[in-house]
């Protein structure tokens, strides 16, 4: 029988990819036995029948579980209304001016949940990740290829350094 720390070495592997493995393998591995403890079976499935915020408390009660993975895992798993927000959502969103200059992640995934139609969560959160990937790089974002542009306050205030039109 494999100890704990060899599971959690197992569970790292496949995710080492990712960066922070021993970390994260050992938070998931706590977070299996605990899951073992109180359900018959290692799902959670259970979680997408639940209420939308009662699914959120009951994640976070998870060590280890922040508002982002907890979001990730009900918006991607359950179809559930949430707009988790990660540094390309946030830095775009920034630039359009959805949210202000100051907003932190956490009060911009409270606004951006509130104010995105819950049927559009899923598809434009996908789309704005990879436009802040692709287009609206941190530096130097590609302003002049950018679909979205007349919607953009930061460009038309002039707030960016876009990519120069030669160098594209
Ligand atoms: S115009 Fe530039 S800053 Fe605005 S969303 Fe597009 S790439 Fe980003």
């Amino acid at each position: 029988m494999r100890s704990a720390g060899g599971r959690a070495g197992a569970i790292a592997e496949p995710i080492a990819p990712a960066g922070l493995a021993p970390t994260k393998s050992r938070r998931i591995h706590a977070l299996l036995e605990e899951l073992a403890q109180e359900c018959e079976e290692l799902s959670l499935e259970h979680l997408c029948d639940m209420e939308p915020h009662a699914a959120e408390e009951y994640l976070l009660s998870f060590k280890g579980v922040g508002p982002k993975t907890a979001a990730i895992v009900l918006l991607f798993d359950c179809g559930m209304p949430r707009f988790p927000v990660d540094t390309h959502i946030h830095r775009v969103s920034g630039r359009l001016g959805w949210i202000g200059e100051r907003t932190t992640p956490e009060q911009a995934y409270e606004l951006l949940t509130e104010m995105i139609p819950d049927e559009l969560h899923y598809q434009l959160h996908l789309n704005i990740v990879q436009h802040g990937r692709e287009t609206c790089r941190p530096s130097r974002p590609d302003c002049y290829a950018c679909p979205i542009s007349r919607f953009c306050d930061a460009y038309r205030n002039a707030e960016v350094e876009p990519r120069s039109r030669d160098s594209r």
